[in-house]
């Protein structure tokens, strides 16, 4: 992608912050974000942040696609999304991120909707059926696999046959169709109740070197590709033999922690949400993984509980907000040697490694991974040692 790319949207959305910006430029930007925030840390520890992991294609990466659906004052069907800060609906289709194919799915079902008469839901009276359309793309032994949500306001689906039968009619491929019934008056796109109205009710993703399940809301990365040259970064920092215990703290659904559990003795992954963890074992289960252990509890608290854990390797992959001081303290005080740090934002990542400093840790490596092009969104991967 050498050409600009603008969308028509992107002032509205405000999701994009480069999409006027040629892709080598978005990448020049994001070096300089990274010297800017953590030049200084580098170069106390006499090394220079790797340039920049791009991406071989930065448009349409999203494997996840969500769209609204509303009404206008008209009363033509639109489907988008909503605009910055608010819940009026703009129309969007052709989004720059997400899949094409599933943008055209749900374009299909846009389609579809006046012939089988089905209501749109109004936010402001809660009346009305069609909420959101959501569709997830996997790819397991090389074959896509397709996912397509309706959140829809009550457990009624008149036509249902007829209406499988349509959209899977134009897109074959969909192996899946789930009903969601979300009945609350809330922003959060999906309500706690699947009904399954073709196929298994999940997809499958094998693209990591491991098999995945993706349930209408379980978390999975929503670039493939760039996710596997991120992991594949943190297990080289890792440079396990085989030997090591691993703490994956801040481990999600486990999906570093499994990454790295071929070439270590045992794994320990530790996080906060208990769906996540549900997730994470469930995974583990069905990839036949045995050496790994899944703990639900604050990463702080475990470290502080557990000082003599007598792990040789720690991987740690906290949300925006970064570790803590007492998290930082702690891994010292278990004299870990290596640390693997993944970061989804390099101003707590700059912060935490003057912590890790004054514990007498060293910055060996820092390489960023564009793991979501476009947007200001900057994801780094640095190697810590003692
Ligand atoms: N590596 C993970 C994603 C990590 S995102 C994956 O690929 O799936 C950060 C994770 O930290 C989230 O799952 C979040 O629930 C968890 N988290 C947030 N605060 C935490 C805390 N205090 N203790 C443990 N985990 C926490």
């Amino acid at each position: 992608m050498s050409e600009m790319t603008s969308c028509p949207y992107s002032k509205k959305c405000g999701g994009c912050t480069y999409s006027d910006r040629t892709y080598a430029e978005q990448l020049e930007i994001k070096n300089e974000t990274v010297r800017k925030l953590l030049g200084q840390i580098a170069k106390e520890n006499g090394i220079k942040p790797g340039p920049i992991v791009g991406a071989k294609e930065p448009l349409y990466y999203r494997n996840k696609v969500h769209s609204v659906f509303a009404r206008t004052k008209k009363g033509q069907i639109i489907r988008g999304i909503y605009r910055r800060d608010s819940h009026e609906v703009i129309s969007v289709s052709g989004c720059l991120l997400e899949d094409k194919k599933a943008d055209a799915i749900i374009e299909e079902i846009k389609r579809l909707v006046p012939s089988f008469k089905y209501r749109i839901f109004d936010e402001d009276n809660g009346t009305g059926w069609l909420r959101h359309v959501l569709v997830r793309m996997g790819k397991c032994g090389g074959k896509e696999e397709i996912m397509v949500i309706l959140v829809t306001a009550d457990v009624a689906f008149p036509g249902k046959n007829n209406f499988v039968k349509a959209l899977r009619g134009a897109f074959p491929e969909i192996t899946t169709i789930v009903q969601n019934i979300n009945k609350k008056r809330t922003s959060m796109v999906l309500g706690d109740r699947d009904i399954v109205v073709y196929g298994k009710g999940f997809i499958e993703d094998d693209r990591l070197g491991l098999k995945f399940r993706i349930s209408p809301g379980s978390f999975f990365q929503i670039n493939s590709e760039q996710t596997k040259k991120l992991y594949g970064l943190a297990l080289e920092f890792a440079q396990l033999t085989g030997k090591e215990t691993v703490l994956d703290a801040y481990c999600g659904t486990g999906t570093i922690g499994m990454f790295m559990s071929k070439s270590a003795k045992k794994v320990t992954g530790v996080e906060l949400n208990p769906d996540a963890v549900r997730d994470a074992r469930d995974n583990a289960k069905r990839n036949g993984i045995t050496n790994i252990e899944f703990i639900c509890a604050d990463a702080t608290k475990y470290m502080q509980e557990h000082v003599e854990g007598g792990y040789d390797v720690l991987c740690m992959d906290p949300p925006r907000s970064g570790s803590t001081p007492e998290f930082i303290k702690a891994a010292a005080g278990m004299d870990i040697g290596r640390i693997v740090y993944v970061s989804c934002n390099p101003e707590t990542l700059a912060r935490d490694l003057k912590l890790f400093a004054k514990q007498g840790y060293r910055l060996k490596k820092l390489v960023p991974v564009d793991m979501f092009p476009l947007t200001d969104n900057l994801e780094c991967c640095a190697l810590i040692e003692k």
